[in-house]
């Protein structure tokens, strides 16, 4: 059995994680940031056999990669834009991603309903591009649908003047949980990663990067950690190190991340029934919405506004919601209105400014993402999308080889790596439109099942066993740990997600033996509800 296919053999608790982190010695590599970026590089490395140590500020996926549109896709949109590469690189990551983590990771139906006769030829031909591009990689053909058609798989759009519509395939995820398959798999092979634990210093010796220093935030307690390579997977607050690391050597940098924030606005299913996403990929002043099956409920998002500032939880400014709901009201029977939302949440995406600074060689912005190597040796990555988080971890390895800040240079193997939890793809019945369940943790289910609890739901799909699953081998110690990541209520049901809140908390406790901070996290819910003046 490979170490992957066993993660039971991995369990999480948090004072032997702290016991390793507190042994001496050197790391192969560090890697900053548990999102989606991070957790990429620490499994590429770990499976190549390198010593890895993954620091999380908070949790694993807290920052943007748990606010995804949860879209396994090419990009429509840049096919649109001309940047063929990025498309197709990304039609190739789609097949990887949704091969390796069937159960987290689904084929879904695109529907793009036509109210101007032209609407179906022009975005049909686009879209025949998309498979051409996808190859062999496809997931089924583009169709040209009848205004029946159309309304067979959106029962919900709305009638008037619709003419007809065309139907292609692209993926959804479990953002979250694809972060925790991540972090496990990692460290399945041997890497460690411990969550809340912020990199709070760089460490310099003769102009270069040594290493670093963490903290655990439940205990206070400090870490000093050599490393012979760090990677700064930091997101939108990349900038932040970048800074730090410039200092050390009395320099300054540029920040290079622009952030955009995008809202989603989640409600009922009644909205839009069926197995279908709708995707308009022009509404009124040009930009994209989506209303994607999830969980049970509709996503509909998203937004793309610039903001100065990085805060943890951002919130929605009303020219957003105004916008979904407005949009939406344009293309389905019944308009979703404001007290029919049952969670608004916004992520942060981490746009790269063009240029790098005096030092730091920017390679080709050649995809969405960049890596940059400062004079010290800080790896710092950022930008991308979930989509391509494996590609852009093959490329921060090969960065750290050819700047000989890793002695070794084994070859990468994450393109045929079932993620932990991994069925056999034919083994999936369930899909992660439907409301959430047992089969989300794929080969892991019996195994959740038979714990203590199994039988005592809790609401939304969420058992006690579930929550004992999440402490003892998913790294959860609080209860927005719980409820916003290993199993999704604050994304789609944020009231009832309050509601759990205590229980999930004496549950969690009695297996932590820590404040799981129930309290805090009902003031969370409630601002995932509070609508923007
Ligand atoms: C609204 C929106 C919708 C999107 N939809 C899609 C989609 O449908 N499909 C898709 O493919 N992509 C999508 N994306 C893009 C994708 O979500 C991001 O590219 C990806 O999640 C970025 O991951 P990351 O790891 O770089 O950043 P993050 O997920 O933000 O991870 C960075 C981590 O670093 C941690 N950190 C910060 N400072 C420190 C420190 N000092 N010490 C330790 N840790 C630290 C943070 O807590 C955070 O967890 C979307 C993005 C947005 C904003």
């Amino acid at each position: 059995m490979t170490p992957a296919s066993n993660p039971g053999a991995a369990p999480t608790r948090r004072e032997d994680l702290l016991a390793r982190l507190g042994q001496a010695g050197t790391w192969d590599l560090v890697v900053v940031g548990g999102g989606a970026t991070g957790l990429g590089v620490a499994v590429d490395a770990a499976a190549r056999g390198l010593r890895v140590l993954l620091l999380e500020s908070h949790d694993f996926a807290k920052g943007t990669s748990s606010r995804a549109t949860k879209l396994v896709h090419g990009g429509v949109r840049y096919l649109a834009q001309g940047n063929v590469a990025l498309v197709r690189e990304a039609l190739h990551e789609r097949t990887t991603l949704l091969k390796n983590a069937p159960h987290l990771a689904q084929p879904l139906a695109f529907v793009m309903p036509s109210y101007k006769l032209w609407e179906t030829p022009f975005y049909g031909v686009g879209l025949k591009m998309y498979d051409a591009l996808a190859g062999s990689a496809g997931l089924g053909p583009t169709e040209f649908l009848s205004r029946r058609e159309t309304l067979a798989c959106l029962p919900t759009a709305l009638p008037q003047g619709l003419k007809g519509g065309v139907k292609y395939w692209d993926g959804q995820f479990d953002d979250a949980r694809l972060a925790l398959a991540l972090a496990r798999t990692a460290a399945a092979h041997g890497a460690l990663l411990v969550n809340y634990c912020p990199v709070t210093t760089l460490t310099h010796r003769d102009g270069k990067l040594s290493g670093l220093t963490c903290r655990d935030s439940e205990t206070g307690r400090e870490f000093s950690i050599r490393a012979t390579c760090v990677v700064n997977a930091t997101g939108v607050w990349v900038d932040e190190l970048r800074r730090q690391d410039a200092e050390a050597l009395k320099r300054t940098v540029r920040p290079i991340v622009a952030p955009s924030q995008g809202v989603h606005a989640v409600v009922d299913r009644e909205f839009l029934p069926g197995t279908h996403a709708l995707m308009v990929p022009k509404t009124a002043d040009g930009r994209v919405l989506f209303g994607v099956p999830w969980m049970g409920k509709l996503i509909l998002g998203t937004t793309d506004t610039p903001r100065g500032d990085l805060p943890r939880e951002p919130r929605p400014f009303r020219e957003e919601l105004d916008f979904i709901l407005g949009e939406s009201a344009r293309y389905l029977v019944r308009a979703p209105r404001r007290e029919d939302i049952r969670s608004l949440w916004v992520g942060l995406r981490p746009l790269v400014k063009p240029g790098g600074d005096d030092g730091e060689p920017t390679k080709a912005i050649s995809r969405e993402h960049t890596v940059l190597v400062s004079r010290s040796g800080l790896v710092t990555v950022t930008g991308g999308k979930w989509t391509t988080y494996r590609a852009m971890a093959e490329d921060v390895l090969e960065k750290c080889f050819d700047a000989q800040l890793v002695a070794r240079r084994p070859a990468g193997v994450t393109t045929n790596l079932p993620l932990v939890g991994a069925p056999s793809e034919g083994a999936v019945a369930t899909s992660i439109s439907a409301a959430p369940g047992l089969h989300l943790y794929g080969t892991e289910a019996a195994e959740v099942g038979s714990l203590p609890g199994s039988d005592r739901h809790l609401g939304g799909g969420l058992t006690a066993a579930m929550v004992c699953f999440a402490a003892r081998h998913e790294y959860a110690r609080t209860v927005e740990d719980v409820l916003a990541r290993r199993i999704r209520l604050l994304f789609t049901d944020a009231a009832l997600a309050a509601q759990l809140a205590a229980e999930v908390g004496a549950l969690l406790q009695a297996e932590t033996g820590v404040d799981p901070q129930a309290a805090a996290f009902r003031e969370l819910a409630a601002s995932y509800l509070r609508m923007p003046a």
